[in-house]
């Protein structure tokens, strides 16, 4: 399977900020903001659709992962933002699920 975000995960590619068991997380290429991570599973699950109830524990790690990036870089108080695009409509471009983690400055309600 021709995946970036396995050969990412795989370290065939690019510069991890975080690794550990189940997930990985590394810097967007076209950062939409000062801060623009993505923490990927390791595994390939293509969209969120494809998660099932076994992933919720995998899930929930990928949120925790970016809460910590958050502290780390004290962005945590000023907030930041945590966003899946799934299939067309809701903007997924890459079929590898990615949780973007984006902070640095004012989020703005709705997104286009
Ligand atoms: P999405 O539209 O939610 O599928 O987001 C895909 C994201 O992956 C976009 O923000 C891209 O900039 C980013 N992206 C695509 N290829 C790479 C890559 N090789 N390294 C880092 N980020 C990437
Ligand atoms: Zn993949």
């Amino acid at each position: 399977m021709d995946c970036i975000f396995c050969k990412i995960a795989n370290k065939q590619m690019g510069a991890l900020l975080h690794e550990d068991d189940q997930v990985v997380a590394f810097d967007d290429m076209t950062p939409q903001a000062p801060h623009h991570v993505l923490v990927i599973p390791k595994r390939h699950i293509a969209t969120i659709n494809d998660t099932t109830t076994a992933d919720e524990t995998l899930l929930g790690h990928m949120i925790a992962v970016a809460k910590n990036i958050a502290q780390q870089r004290s962005l945590d108080a000023d907030g930041y933002r945590l966003v899946f695009n799934c299939n067309h409509q809701g903007g997924q471009a890459v079929y590898h699920i990615h949780l973007h983690f984006l902070a640095g400055r004012q989020m703005h309600w709705p997104p286009g």
